[in-house]
C-alpha cells in the first residue's frame, strides 16, 4: 500500500526520522487551534513562520483540500539528561527542521512536485526574525498548528500518543505533505 512511499519512510529512517503515512483528508484543520495559538502562547507574532503572519486556517483548509497524501515525521530527543527543556526546545527544533526539511528536498526530487513541510515549532533560523522581509524565504515553513492542525488527533490517526508534560522525552513533529 505504501508503494511510492517507501523510499521517503526509509530515508527519514535513515535521519533518525519515524514517518507514518497519512491521507490528507484525516488530517484535522480546525479554528480552535488558533485560538490557542494567538492567546497563550508566548511565541505569537515573534516570527514570520507564526500567526499572524502565514496564511489563514481557512486559506489552508482549501491548500490541503488539494493533497491527498502526507507523511507524519516524529523525531524524539532524549531529554532526560538536560535541566531546562524549554530553553533547549530552540536547539532541539532546528535539529530536527533541518533533517525534515532534507526529507522534502528529497521528496522533490523524488517527483513529489508539490512536497512541502509544516516544519516543528516556529522558524528559528535566524536568532532573532526581523519581522518584515524573511531573509532565508527558501528555507521559511510553517508548523502545523500555525495553520490550525490538531496534532494530537493527525497523532492519533497514525495510532500514536502525543503525550505532553514528559521532561524526559520531547518530540518534534513536523508533517509533509506529498503530492
Ligand atoms: S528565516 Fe529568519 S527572517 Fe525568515 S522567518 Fe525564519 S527567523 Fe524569520
Amino acid at each position: 500500500m505504501l508503494g511510492k512511499y517507501e523510499d521517503l519512510i526509509e530515508r527519514a529512517s535513515e535521519l533518525g526520522i519515524k514517518a507514518y503515512f497519512l491521507k490528507a483528508e484525516d488530517i484535522p484543520v480546525e479554528n480552535r487551534i488558533a485560538l490557542k495559538c494567538a492567546y497563550g502562547c508566548r511565541g505569537y507574532g515573534k516570527r514570520l513562520s507564526c500567526p499572524p503572519y502565514v496564511m489563514s486556517v481557512d486559506e489552508f483548509r482549501k491548500v490541503i483540500g488539494e493533497y491527498k497524501s502526507a507523511l507524519l515525521l516524529v523525531d524524539e530527543h532524549d531529554t532526560s539528561g538536560i535541566q531546562d527543556v524549554l530553553e533547549a526546545w530552540s536547539g532541539l527544533r532546528k535539529d530536527s527542521f533541518h533533517k525534515m526539511y532534507e526529507l522534502e528536498q528529497e521528496a522533490f526530487r523524488e517527483g513529489f512536485t508539490f512536497a512541502h513541510l509544516l516544519r516543528p515549532g516556529s522558524c528559528n533560523e535566524c536568532e532573532a526574525c526581523n519581522l518584515e522581509k524573511c531573509v532565508k524565504p527558501e528555507m521559511r515553513r510553517f508548523a502545523p498548528e500555525a495553520v490550525g492542525i490538531n496534532i494530537q488527533k493527525a497523532m492519533e490517526e497514525a495510532g500514536l500518543l502525543l503525550e505532553f508534560c514528559r521532561p524526559e522525552k520531547t518530540s518534534c513533529i513536523g508533517i509533509l505533505l506529498l503530492e
